[in-house]
């Protein structure tokens, strides 16, 4: 059971000290999909880095080196064909003490992943468990874009056997989240409408896409404001499976502003470096342990294996003050990736007060279905 206490003071943790408080960590650069807007492409098509995967023993060293975190995301690759993910759990458990753990997955191995979340939902008690899982159109073109024959009915199944274990787990909550591009820009939301008909998941976001594709005939020609428009319709009255959630509900307040900081700077300004935090804030880690300030430019500030497993080594290197220089500051950069804007939100009191009229808002008026809207 996760208590308001327990959130606000993981809230004001992030104070504390100077670790970037949300780590993305690349498991595995493993994955059995071929999705065509994937910006982990190379990584995944690369046979040789397989045997150069951190192993256990040396992310439970980056875990012990690290310091606390408050949000831990993880990443690949397909992060369930990690055999130890679980393991790697407890790891971070252990040392760090993450609030939430937000696992993203294609859904493709049903059984695989539940007796996964089986064993690692013990671990979480009084913290949030998040799998995320995606579905990007109709079964035809969700199969086809993602390269498994057969993954629609695939992720339904998953999301049938996480729903048991959630009966039994209130740190368990499934989210559904959709790929926004041109492949399923004209579906997504009678796909919204049909899913909030018929599953009931935590939150159902949709997502703007970042980085490079290898198909950018996927990802352009995308109206960003008419992105924004649904986001929000989305966010402001999809009827998710407890609309009184706490977990749910600030998120889903959060996403309200995320997607507006996004559109104010990315679109509007083409200035997100003045609010940008990358490698401060928000960290990237990788399954043969290179250290990421942001995912969009994955530019590399160093390895942990030549750092002592010292991700803090890492960052007071030169590479990263380079970066800085580079990057972070008015004019210097731009993106659309959220978990920066995310951060933004965390970081930013003075944008308090409008989550909490989103949280009032979401709790009293909104979440009752899109058919209302
Ligand atoms: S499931 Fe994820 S990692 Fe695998 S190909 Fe698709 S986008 Fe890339
Ligand atoms: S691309 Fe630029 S603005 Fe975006 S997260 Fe990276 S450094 Fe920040």
């Amino acid at each position: 059971m996760v208590s308001f206490a327990r959130y606000a003071r993981n809230a004001l943790s992030i104070y504390k000290d100077n670790n970037p408080k949300y780590l993305i960590f690349f498991v595995t650069s493993r994955c059995n999909a071929k999705c065509v807007f994937c910006h982990y492409r190379s990584q995944i098509d690369d046979t040789q880095r397989k045997k150069h995967e951190l192993s256990l023993s040396e992310i439970e060293k980056i875990a012990q080196n690290y310091g606390k975190i408050s949000k831990l995301s993880f990443s690949g690759g397909e992060p369930f064909l990690r055999e130890d993910l679980p393991e790697i759990v407890d790891a971070f458990i252990r040392y760090c003490d993450p609030q939430i753990v937000d696992i993203p997955t294609n859904g493709s191995i049903p059984d695989r992943i539940q007796s996964m979340v089986k064993r690692i939902l013990p671990l979480m008690e009084g913290r949030i468990l998040d799998i995320q899982l995606s579905i990007d159109g109709t079964k035809e073109v969700h199969d086809r874009i993602r390269g498994i024959p057969g993954l629609y009915q695939k992720i339904l199944q998953t999301f049938e056997l996480l729903s048991l274990l959630r009966n039994k787990h209130s740190a368990l909550k499934i989210k559904m989240n959709l790929v926004y591009f041109a492949g399923n820009r004209d579906v997504t939301e009678s796909l919204a409408r049909e899913f909030e008909a018929s599953y009931e998941f935590d939150r159902f976001q949709i997502t703007y896409p970042h980085g490079e594709s290898i198909n950018d005939e996927i990802t352009k020609n995308i109206d960003f404001d008419v992105f924004h428009e649904l986001s929000r319709a989305i966010q402001k009255h999809y009827k998710t499976r407890n609309r009184g959630d706490l977990h749910s509900l600030i998120f889903r307040a959060v996403k309200l502003i995320r997607d507006d900081i996004i559109r104010e700077n990315h679109i509007l300004l083409q200035d997100m470096g003045a609010i940008c935090r990358a490698g401060e804030r928000i960290l990237v880690l990788d399954d043969i342990g290179e250290v990421y300030p942001c995912e969009p430019l994955w530019e590399s500030v160093g390895n942990v294996r030549q750092e002592d497993y010292s991700i803090h080594r890492v960052l007071r290197g030169q590479r990263m003050a380079d970066f800085k220089q580079k990057h972070l500051g008015p004019g210097k950069c731009t993106c659309s990736w959220g978990c920066v804007a995310l951060e933004k939100i965390i970081y930013s009191p003075s944008l308090y007060p409008r989550l909490l009229a989103n949280c009032f808002y979401l709790l009293f008026a909104g979440g009752k279905g899109l058919r209302a809207s």
